[in-house]
């Protein structure tokens, strides 16, 4: 397509939207079916303590192996199923498959290993939450401290009220919170010193550019600072290459995730990488 100005400009634009319109009507669709036909996936990206060799736990990322388009990342589905409500049968689904591989996990050995699911702003305001947690704990008999919910910091700081009872309601059954994406919401330190979680997530922009950049190195070396006056855990994400990894690890960050320490991947894959 030529892009073109006037009338014609305005016509190309119209129909470019409604190609992509018909294309999330019918992602949408599709997607009603995919649980039922078995086309979601769960992948698993290892955590790392930094300076440890051995993983000591994943985090489950959503995949959509759809029949015609092939594998499609959650960034393509995800806000879809958000806007629909699907997310919340889909996040059912998640937890249970998640804590499954986990017990599964668990029974060939691994019982230190943790899992950590993540939640989308909808899931979080559910109030079957609380239930479909504890229902898929008990289904696989995990000790609920094995388990983290990842929100991210956009989604925790929205309603601040409703999100302290959820995150009460949740810690009070034992699993951990991680604020997922930090440093690119808008928090008040004030709630985040309420808040019960046990985990900060720094968001991968912060650690793209760490060795070059000095801003950057001095925004994760004060998330670090936060987080351990906070008694939180601080975990890196994103983590590409052995000088971010080193660069980290001085700056005294707890865990890493990222490529250059494992990608995601099926569960097989990855109890043969990390076992
Ligand atoms: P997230 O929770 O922040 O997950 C991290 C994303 O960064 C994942 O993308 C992961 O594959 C990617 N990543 C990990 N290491 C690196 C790295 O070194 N470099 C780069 N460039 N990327 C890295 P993914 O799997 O596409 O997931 C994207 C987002 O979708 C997740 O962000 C999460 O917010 C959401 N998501 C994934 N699975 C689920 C799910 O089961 N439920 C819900 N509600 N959301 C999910
Ligand atoms: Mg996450
Ligand atoms: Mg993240
Ligand atoms: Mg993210």
């Amino acid at each position: 397509h030529v892009k073109q100005s006037g009338r014609n400009g305005h016509a190309f634009f119209t129909s470019t939207m409604q190609a992509g319109t018909r294309q999330r009507l019918r992602l949408l669709q599709d997607l009603r079916r995919a649980i039922v036909r078995n086309e979601l996936l769960l992948h698993y990206q290892p955590k790392f303590p930094a300076g440890g060799s051995r993983a000591n736990g994943a985090e489950a990322l959503l995949r959509w192996n759809h029949p015609e388009l092939g594998m499609l990342s959650p960034d393509v589905f995800i806000p879809i199923a958000e806007r629909s409500g699907l997310i919340i049968p889909i996040g059912e689904w998640v937890l249970d498959a998640a804590c499954a591989q986990l017990r599964a996990w668990h029974d060939a050995g691994n019982a230190d290993w943790s899992m950590a699911v993540n939640l989308s702003p909808l899931q979080f305001a559910s109030p079957t939450l609380v239930e479909s947690v504890r229902g898929a704990l008990q289904r696989h008999a995990l000790d609920p401290r094995q388990l983290t919910l990842e929100v991210t910091e956009s989604t925790a700081m929205k309603d601040v009220d409703a999100s302290l009872q959820m995150l009460e309601a949740l810690t009070a059954m034992g699993v951990r919170i991680a604020i997922d994406d930090f440093g690119t919401g808008y928090s008040s330190l004030l709630y985040l010193k309420r808040m019960p979680a046990t985990e900060l997530k720094i968001d991968r922009a912060f650690v793209r550019d760490l060795e070059h950049n000095a801003e950057d190195a001095a925004i994760v070396s004060s998330i670090i600072a936060l987080g351990r006056s906070l008694q939180l855990q601080v975990v890196a994400e994103g983590v590409e290459t052995e000088a971010q990894r080193e660069f980290l690890g001085a700056l005294g960050c707890d865990v890493l995730q990222g490529y250059h320490l494992g990608r995601p991947m099926a569960a097989a894959e990855f109890v043969s990488c990390n076992s």
